[in-house]
Parts: structure tokens; C-alpha cells; sequence
């Protein structure tokens, strides 16, 4: 029997570390950006299976259409923009640095420079500090646990990300040893869902999450990640 259409899967591409979007929970992801697709999924009555990947594999693999959807808290910018579609912003970010608890030197975002920094490999972070930040040393991870594994540990001086991500992880895993820099940098950075150039499912998507929002569901995600009202 042939698959009909409406039956066929999407493959949802999520990265595989990004508290808390999306995150492995025992053996299964789960997040904000998770609970938000689910959402979506059920009302434009689409299958999917989630496919967890390094961030920087992401855009490209929408390019390559090798994934459907992509949940990643992917910063819309002009320059994806013309690789790949985005649906409607869905949530406002900015960066943040963090540095061990018990550094004294580092308080602001220009006490970077000099310093040696970790930072996740493709993001808008890492943009961000090569153009703004004179550090001593970038190094960038694939998956940004790595990079906070090397500030508990000593290796670098301070760790930058989203800000959502850094202040779960500083109230969380990082509770006590890390503390963070001064002010979350914004800079009009708003999330999106990825897909590829001229998916049609972006405009059900829109319109599922203008419903989703209006309806309680968004607020009712966000509390259960973020503890507050948005
Ligand atoms: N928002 C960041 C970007 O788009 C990446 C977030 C993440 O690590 N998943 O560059």
C-alpha cells in the first residue's frame, strides 16, 4: 500500500544540547521548543520523529532538505534568511557570559578582552564575539556542554551562549560554581523554527502558533520552562 502523503513523517531535526529548548531527559528530548512543536504538530496534524544534531549541521542540512523542521532556538538573521525559511519569532534571546563563582576579574562584557573564551561552534554567539570581543583565544564546541565542561574545569576563562540557556544552566548543573557577567546582550535576536526555502508547511505553522499563543498553550510552555509568565 502506498504512503499517502498526509501520512509521510517529517524528519524534526533538534540540537542535542540546548536547556532548555531541547534536551535528553533520560532516553527521550524534551524542552520548550519540544512542547511548542507538539503543539503545533497536533493542530496542523502532521507526524514527525525528532533527529537530534549538532547545531552547526542544521542550516545545512535544511539546505540539503535532508530534514523537514528544524527546533534549535535559531537566531532568525538576513544572511539564513536567504538559505533557509523561518516561521513567525517565537521567542526574544540575547547573550550572556558566564565565569566560575569564584572569579574576582571579569564583570563586564569588556573584561572579555585578553581572556580566553569557549562559545558554540555556528552561532550567533560565536559572530558576535570574533567581531566585538578581543579575546585571547575562541574556542568553539559543537555542543555547548563541552564548552561549559571546560569552565568548570579551569580551561578557559569564560563561557558565552543564549542567555536563557546560560541562566538555566547557572540555576541548575552550574548552581554554586558559575555565576554570570553582568547584563544579557540583546540585540533584536528573536528564535525561529527552521525549514527549508519555500516549505509549504510554514504558513500552517504560523498559523498554528498565532492560535497556540492566543489560546494559553504558549504562556502555559513557557511557564513550565521558565517558571514565569512571559
Ligand atoms: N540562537 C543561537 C543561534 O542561532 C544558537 C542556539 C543553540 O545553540 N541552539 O546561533
Amino acid at each position: 500500500v502506498p504512503v499517502k502523503a498526509a501520512e509521510k513523517e517529517l524528519v524534526v531535526a533538534c540540537d542535542t544540547a540546548f536547556v532548555p529548548f531541547e534536551f535528553k531527559q533520560g532516553d527521550k528530548y524534551v524542552g520548550f521548543d519540544i512542547d511548542l512543536w507538539n503543539e503545533i504538530a497536533k493542530d496542523i496534524g502532521v507526524k514527525y520523529k525528532l533527529q537530534p544534531m549538532d547545531f552547526n549541521g542544521i542550516v545545512p542540512g535544511l539546505q540539503t532538505r535532508n530534514i523537514d523542521v528544524a527546533l534549535a532556538g535559531i537566531t532568525i538573521r538576513e544572511d539564513r534568511k536567504k538559505v533557509i525559511d523561518f516561521s513567525d519569532p517565537y521567542y526574544e534571546s540575547g547573550l550572556l557570559a558566564m565565569v566560575s563563582a569564584n572569579n574576582k576579574t571579569i564583570n563586564t562584557v569588556k573584561d572579555l578582552d585578553g581572556k580566553i573564551i569557549a562559545a558554540k561552534t555556528g552561532t550567533a554567539t560565536a559572530d558576535y564575539l570574533k567581531a566585538n570581543v578581543k579575546s585571547k583565544e575562541l574556542r568553539l564546541f559543537p555542543n555547548i556542554d563541552n564548552a561549559y565542561l571546560e569552565l568548570r574545569t579551569g580551561r578557559v576563562d569564560a563561557a558565552v551562549h543564549d542567555t536563557p540557556n546560560v541562566l538555566y544552566y547557572v540555576n541548575t548543573a552550574g548552581k554554586g560554581a558559575v555565576r554570570v557577567v553582568g547584563q544579557s546582550v540583546k540585540g533584536g535576536d528573536f528564535y525561529g523554527i527552521g525549514f527549508p526555502k519555500g516549505s509549504p508547511l510554514v504558513p500552517k505553522v504560523n498559523a498554528a502558533l498565532k492560535k497556540i499563543k492566543a489560546d494559553g498553550r504558549y504562556d502555559a510552555i513557557y511557564k513550565k520552562w521558565f517558571g514565569t509568565a512571559p
